[in-house]
């Protein structure tokens, strides 16, 4: 069994790197500026800074004294750059003090710091930080996680520490996963990063890079590159002068040269870590060398040899009380037992080594020990035993692996749904908020639409209030027109009807062609004319002749029946139009309206004024010609000559046109301007019809 425990290396280049990862100073060319690769820093803090760094595996400096003096004189005028690198040196500075709480504290204020910076390198080296950090705390899947946060900052960093200790840890993350090949990547990135560097830590660092690569590359099963990286790094050392890891080198390149089977080279240089371990006094280290010369003899099946070396190496694990190694040497010492027939004893030896492996749970060794566990019990003859050890190793191989990528799963997995939580809560969130905007909006709209309805119930009450008053004035309109029309057709002295009302009468008669039987039925025309009405007019004052003209009205409405119409025709003129009448219905009507005036004077002011009027009658159409032929306005004008043959004839009296004896065409001429000259030739015939006797006439 060789010793090649990932456990060992890992915690060797742990405590290697805690003196190296951050540990790529200034070089003493840039010292003299303000700024590296264009960044700006503070050089002199910065020199106290790689100070520091070199102070750490010195025993006889005071290296907290260093930090905290830069730490203490940081300002705000420091540039920022430097007072994140001394921050972040803080942050482990307590978290190796064991204040793991308050180095996640000021981590949280160096990442508050640079949040509105746009550095690439201050950047870069704040999330490397807390990558860091969270590897350090066992987080690897948050670490593991945050890589892509410190690699786009780091695209663009300039300072070669920064990209240097980025790179170096991003590799150490990605080994971890077993992403080797990505590891690898970034640690040539580092490298790269060195090379831009020249100062008397260079090589040093070149160096750990190296051993670095030559590890992955082993991991990768690179073995020639891995023999190249490492010979080359050997060859470094000497020329440097660096020799202190030489025997890890050499140990590293016997492992790989065992690796491409080349036991001779793997032997030698064996012998070469031993001879610079012992050079060098690493006490820890030889052990480990003379059980793998142990184990390469075994290998030749050189029992005594091995033996021989094997009991050293116990003596010396037991003097620097690794007990673990001294168990690995245990249990090749059994299988030596075995193999020369001291059998019992033998497989209870190596049986122990693997339970004290299985109780420290450092299960990738039991793993490799049940192999070998199993070959013993075979040549043992124990096929049983060595079947069920097999099985053992294989579910073991299976945990492991199983295990490895499980966690990580696992991790990852977890880191996945708690953001995954996280933005559903955050999803859940944001549609209960639309929810509450939509209820919102939905009560709004309500409102909305009830304030709409108040308004167009109060528009309708409105409207129909405008309209009912529009209504309302509308119809005083249609009244005041009415009463306007009635007005203009009336006359404001006595009431009656005027002219231009028969005018419409008359107009509406002849439309609807009112056809008027012969003499029996036809209508009739009476027109008075006042007696002497100048006379009253003289003796009373206008006053008393418009009284005797509204009293007269007064009198010759009584006569007027509901299809009649009685008219105001001229100054002291009255016009009836009376309808359905033959010729003696008009004598008696034009009999009763000459008492009907003539019965009782007129009282104005007291005194009696007595009144006789005058009339001419006569039926329309008269003597069945036909109205088109002689019209209203010509029948009426034979009224008229017929009420001046009355007033020639002493008034107070009434004559009427009865009779036509001739052709209308013969008679016309004469009927239009002569009257008693018709009469004379006894073309017409008429009839008067006396007024009462007044008893008592005042005039
Ligand atoms: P006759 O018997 O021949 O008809 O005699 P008369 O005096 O009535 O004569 P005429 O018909 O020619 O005279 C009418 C007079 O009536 C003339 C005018 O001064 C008067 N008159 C006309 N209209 C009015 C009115 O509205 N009021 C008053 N007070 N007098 C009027
Ligand atoms: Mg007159
Ligand atoms: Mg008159």
């Amino acid at each position: 069994m060789s010793y090649k425990n990932n456990k060992w290396v890992s915690d060797h280049l742990t405590a290697l790197v805690l003196a190296l990862l951050l540990g790529l100073g200034v070089t003493a060319a840039q010292a003299a500026t303000d700024n590296i690769n264009g960044v700006a820093v503070d050089m002199a803090m910065e020199e106290q800074l790689d100070d520091y760094l070199s102070s750490l595996g010195e025993e006889d400096i005071d290296s907290n004294a260093i930090l905290f003096d830069v730490l203490d004189s940081l300002s705000q005028q420091t540039p920022l750059a430097t007072r994140i690198r001394a921050k972040s040196y803080e942050v482990f500075w307590y978290y190796y003090e064991g204040d793991t709480e308050l180095a996640f504290e000021k981590l949280d204020k160096l990442l508050t710091m640079t949040e509105k910076s746009e550095l690439a390198d201050v950047i870069t080296e704040a999330r490397a930080t807390q990558v860091e950090l969270l590897q350090a705390e066992g987080k690897q899947g948050e670490a593991f996680l945050l890589i892509n946060d410190v690699e786009i900052p780091l695209a663009n960093a300039r300072n070669p520490r920064v990209r240097y200790y980025a790179h170096n840890l991003i590799s150490r993350i990605y080994a971890d996963w077993n992403r080797y090949d990505d590891a690898l990547r970034h640690l040539l990135l580092a490298q790269e990063a060195v090379n831009e560097t020249n100062n008397e830590r260079t090589p040093v660092r070149k160096q750990y890079l190296d051993y670095s690569i030559a590890i992955i590359q082993s991991e990768l099963k690179n073995w020639e590159g891995s023999l190249k990286t490492i010979s080359n790094a050997i060859e470094n050392a000497k020329e440097d002068g660096l020799t202190y890891d030489l025997p890890d080198f050499y140990l590293h390149k016997s492992y790989v040269e065992a690796g491409l089977g080349d036991r001779e080279a793997s032997l030698d240089s064996l012998r070469d870590a031993y001879q610079t371990a012992v050079k060098d006094e690493r006490e820890y280290l030889l052990p480990v060398i003379l059980n793998n010369f142990g184990d390469h003899y075994m290998y030749e099946e050189e029992w005594e040899n091995a033996r021989s070396h094997l009991r050293e190496a116990l003596g010396l694990a037991e003097a620097v009380e690794d007990k673990w190694m001294a168990q690995t040497v245990h249990f090749n010492l059994g299988f030596i037992d075995v193999r020369q027939g001291n059998t019992e004893a033998g497989l209870e030896e190596m049986r122990e080594a693997v339970q004290f492996y299985r109780d420290e749970d450092i299960k990738i060794e039991v793993e490799g020990m049940l192999g070998e566990l199993a070959l013993a019990y075979e040549f043992a003859g124990q096929y049983k035993k060595q079947a069920e050890t097999l099985k053992q190793q294989m579910e073991l191989m299976d945990e492991l692996y199983q295990n490895d990528q499980q966690q990580n799963l696992a991790n990852l997995q977890h880191l996945y749904e708690s953001k995954d939580k996280e933005q559903q809560i955050e999803l859940l969130e944001r549609q209960n908020e639309l929810k509450q905007q939509l209820l919102e909006i939905n009560e709004q709209r309500n409102l909305i639409w009830l304030l709409l309805g108040i308004v167009a119930i109060f528009a309708a009450i409105f409207i129909l209030l405008l309209y009912r008053k529009a209504r309302r004035a509308n119809l005083r309109l249609k009244e005041a027109n009415n009463l306007l029309a009635d007005q203009s057709r009336k006359d404001p002295l006595t009431g009656l009807f005027n002219r231009r009302a028969l005018q419409e009468e008359m107009e509406e008669r002849q439309q609807h062609g009112e056809r008027r039987e012969a003499s029996t039925h036809s209508d009739g025309l009476i027109l008075l004319d006042i007696d002497f009405f100048k006379r009253i007019n003289d003796k009373y004052g206008h006053a008393g002749g418009d009284e005797v003209l509204r009293e007269i009205s007064r009198r010759l409405q009584k006569e007027c029946r509901v299809s009649d119409k009685l008219i105001r025709w001229g100054g002291e003129e009255f016009l009836f139009l009376v309808r359905n009448v033959d010729s003696s219905d008009l004598e008696e009507m034009s009999e009763r309206i000459l008492r009907e005036i003539a019965k009782e004077p007129v009282i104005y002011e007291g005194k009696k004024i007595f009144v006789t009027t005058t009339i001419g009658f006569i039926q329309l159409p008269f003597a069945d010609i036909s109205e088109q032929e002689m019209d209203w306005e010509k029948v009426l004008q034979v009224a008229d000559m017929a009420l001046y043959t009355g007033k020639a004839h002493g008034r107070n009296r009434a004559c009427g046109v009865t009779g036509l004896h001739v052709e209308y065409e013969q008679a016309r001429t004469v009927l239009e301007s002569d009257l008693s000259a018709a009469l004379n030739k006894e073309w017409i015939s008429m009839v008067t019809i006396e007024g009462p006797q007044l008893a008592n006439k005042s005039s």
